[in-house]
Formats: C-alpha cells, structure tokens, sequence
C-alpha cells in the first residue's frame, strides 16, 4: 500500500530531496512550507509518517510535534525529525516533545531511506524495494 508523507521544511532544496527521495520509492508525499499551515494539512492527509524540520519560522517543528501528540488524530503519527543542529540536548528535547527518530543535516541518502522506512514500511509498490 502506498505511503502517505507529509513533510515540513522551509528550506526549497532540501524540501525537494526529501521529496525526490520518498517518491522514489513510490510515497504520496504532501509538502509544507510554512509552519503555520503543518496541523491543517496533517490533519487533512492523515498521514503515515511526517518529516518534521526543527528550525522554522512563526511555530518550531518542536512545538510542532508536542502539539500533535495532544491531537487525537496526530498522536500516534510517526514523526522523524531534521535538523542542522546536532547537538545532544537538541536531540532529547526533539525526542522528548514526541519525535520518534532523528536525523542532523546534511543528511546521509541511506541513512535518510533507512530511518523513514524503519517508520513507516516499505513506502510504496511503485517504488524501489529496498529490502
Ligand atoms: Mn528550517
């Protein structure tokens, strides 16, 4: 069964990798580019999995998060959060507001692959397996 992903990012290119890289594997992908439009547009697609960057402007994708794990239709979503900071206070506030896997900028193409599909499944039937 298809995949249903929605991703959140301000950033233009890395928005776009993210979202080659997952239809490439054969997932529906939504993409957010403004914050304020993410808990709309989550809870419209209903989603498999989310990409959640962490730094955004007006709402950060932490605040994000906590407030889908208060949304019945959003707290069970999985979410894998990204970000440019890697710092290990920053990974256990991303990790303690609900995200369920972290990834730091610049990702790695298989460490990215690897880690929504430890999430999510297998992301499509059109894409390439990766077992
Ligand atoms: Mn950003």
């Amino acid at each position: 069964m298809t995949k249903k992903v929605v991703i959140v990012e301000d950033n233009e290119l890395n928005l776009r990798l993210f979202r080659d890289l997952l239809e490439a594997h054969g997932a529906q992908v939504t993409t957010v580019r403004d914050a304020r439009d993410a808990l709309p547009a989550m809870q419209a697609e209903r989603p498999d999995l989310v990409i959640m960057d962490i730094q955004l402007p007006h709402i950060s994708g932490v605040e994000l998060i906590r407030m889908m794990r208060v949304d019945p239709a959003l707290e069970k979503t999985p979410v894998m959060a990204v970000t440019a900071y890697a710092g290990k206070g920053d990974e256990s506030r991303v990790r303690e507001a609900g995200a369920d896997a972290y990834v730091s900028k610049p990702i790695s193409v298989a460490r990215f692959v690897e880690a929504v599909e430890a999430l999510a499944g297998s992301l499509g039937e059109g894409g390439r397996r990766s077992s």
